[in-house]
């Protein structure tokens, strides 16, 4: 009988598979259920909420199987989380492919998701919890880091220092939000109902202190911002309960926002109930808990509101928190913009966005030796030094070594060419997985997200993550997924994600200048045909063919 058990990808040279682009697969599926990955790896739930690498540990243990004896010509299909075929494809084919949590449009909701979970029919994916290729809390650093350069860009003359900003959801993607404001030089009161998330973000250095009560981390918070010093504190407590608590005491508090995993009603603490009672409560009774649940975010969302009305720059971190509220009868829920709209567009605009890489040798040094060669490589790019020389000394690895930085088209290619390179003459001790969020510019529909407020209105048309996996599949990657309802929760996205293993063969090589060139120009064309004059220029410049600009 398989169950729980703690699981660790191998390091080193030695293959388990047939080659290193089933290998790869093999040791990112381990990787993201390592405990030191992973927030619950005895339930295969890697991060944000609910989001699984496996179905369940019989499926976990058919793919390991599956991986291991998996030949160049062949391709496993695994539908969400559990393996059900293996067929005959090619050598260009994905190893791959994946397919999690998809609904029929008018199934597309919680009630019928969980109903077909609990046949043990479907999982949860999440983005790269099914799709393999999570990285812990470092894979949303940068990210939560460049939006929050945003906001000081945009409001506080370019830095956060004597600035205190407010936000919730100490997990595997909102504890990035701490070490994002001190990098910053801003002061975080961070809060979460999980002692152990705390205690978490403490050892891995994203957090700095944890307060006693509400008021010991306002004194902290006014103290490091008075002195102008960055300070990140994490509070323990429900946030529909303190929020309104601040907001009436007056709490001097210049920028708010969230991440608690709104986007499952059941991931999100009603208030009125005790954390160690949560899991039960749900369980138990789903339909209650989520009724109150929405209550308590309308609550948490009034007072966001309120502090956007005092004078606060105020946004939705990308976790649905608007529309919960607004299910739950609040109708200022939409006051506030979400991140994308607010200061990532342009970036998207470009080809940019999450890009990543695992050292399948499970050596940090291998990291160290990219993180220089891609210094060396694009000498002029500032925030790239910057945000690397910032990882290099902040960031702490969990499981597989890794690093992200935001990269757009001309850029990744480039990259992903040299990183094959550095394999196949031995630099690195072995290959190398590299990948994406779905949160990128051209591979997600999610109108409350990455597509919220297009300029010609096109949030909702999900062609263009399918585009996005067919293409990756048809360029050369070494695994492919579509997922449905990650981030923002079920019936409000469609994205996908590839992920391509840089082994040092020529035909390695070979792939990845092509996946990595198709996979951001998606991006690129996604928008062009919205209307978005930078990604113009970025096509002209970059030569990513239009058909309806030629001619
Ligand atoms: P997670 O489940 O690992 O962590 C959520 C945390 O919220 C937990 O620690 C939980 O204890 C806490 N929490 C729940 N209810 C609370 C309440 N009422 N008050 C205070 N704390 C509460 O999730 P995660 O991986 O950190 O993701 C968080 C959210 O952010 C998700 O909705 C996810 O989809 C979204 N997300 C956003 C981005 C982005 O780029 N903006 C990226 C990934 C995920």
């Amino acid at each position: 009988m398989s169950g729980p058990r703690p699981v660790r990808a191998p390091r080193g040279t030695e293959l388990s598979a047939l080659g290193w682009q089933q290998e790869a697969a093999l040791r990112m599926l381990q990787n993201n259920l390592d405990p030191e990955v992973a927030e619950h790896p005895d339930q295969l739930v890697v991060y944000g909420g609910t989001g699984k690498a496996a179905r369940d540990w019989r499926s976990f243990d058919a793919m390991v199987r599956t991986l291991k004896t998996l030949k160049q010509d062949e391709t496993m299909l695994v539908q969400s989380g559990r393996p059900v075929g293996v067929m005959q494809t090619h050598e260009w084919a994905p190893r791959v492919l994946i397919a999690n949590s998809n609904l029929v449009g008018d199934w597309a909701n919680w009630e019928e998701f969980r109903r077909l979970e609990s046949l043990g029919l479907t999982m949860y994916g999440q983005m790269t919890a099914g799709s393999w290729i999570y990285i812990g809390t470092q894979g949303i650093l940068q990210g939560t880091y460049e939006t929050f350069a945003a906001v000081a860009a945009k409001k506080f003359d370019g830095t956060l220092a004597g600035t205190i900003t407010l936000t919730a959801g100490l997990g595997g993607m909102g504890g990035a939000q701490p070490l994002a404001v001190t990098m910053n030089d801003g002061v975080a009161i961070c809060i979460d109902v999980d002692p152990r998330a705390i205690e978490r973000r403490i050892e891995h250095r994203y957090l700095d202190v944890k307060a006693d009560s509400l008021e010991h981390a306002l004194q902290l918070a006014v103290e490091a911002r008075d002195q102008r010093k960055p300070l990140s504190i994490g509070l323990l407590g429900n946030a529909a309960d303190l929020l309104p608590r601040m907001l009436a005491e007056g709490a001097p508090i210049d920028i708010v926002t969230d991440q608690t995993s709104a986007h499952d009603p059941l991931a999100y603490l009603p208030t009125g109930v005790d954390f160690d009672d949560m899991a039960s409560y749900a369980a138990k009774d789903p339909a209650g808990f989520t009724t109150r649940a929405r209550e308590s975010m309308a609550r948490h969302v009034e007072a966001m509101v309120g502090f956007m009305d005092a004078g606060a720059e105020v946004f939705d971190y990308g976790n649905s928190i608007r529309g919960e509220a607004q299910l739950a009868g609040y109708d200022r829920a939409f006051a506030f913009p979400g991140f994308v709209p607010a200061y990532i567009r342009p970036l998207f605009c470009e080809g940019k966005g999450p890009f990543r890489w695992a050292a399948l040798s499970g050596e940090a040094s291998d990291i160290h030796k990219t993180d220089k060669a891609l210094l060396d490589l694009f000498p002029e790019n500032e925030s790239l030094h910057r945000w690397i020389k910032m990882a290099g000394e902040r960031v702490h690895f969990q499981g597989l070594p890794a690093r992200i930085c935001w990269l757009g088209q001309g850029e990744r290619d480039k990259a992903g060419d040299m990183f094959n390179d550095m394999v196949g003459n031995g630099t690195l001790a072995a290959p190398l997985a590299i990948g994406r969020d779905h949160l990128d510019c051209g591979s997600v529909a999610s109108p409350y997200r990455e597509t919220e407020a297009m300029l010609d209105g096109s949030d909702a048309i999900a062609d263009w993550p399918l585009l996005n996996a067919m293409v990756n599949v048809a360029s050369g990657a070494s695994w492919v997924s579509i997922h449905h309802g990650g981030g923002v929760g079920m019936g409000r996205s469609i994205h996908a994600g590839q992920v391509s293993v840089a082994d040092g063969t020529k035909l390695a090589g070979e792939k990845i200048r092509r996946v990595l060139t198709n996979d951001p120009g998606m991006g690129v064309i996604r928008h062009v045909d919205a209307g978005y004059d930078i990604a113009e220029s970025v096509a002209d410049e970059k030569g990513v063919r239009i058909p309806m600009r030629e001619g």
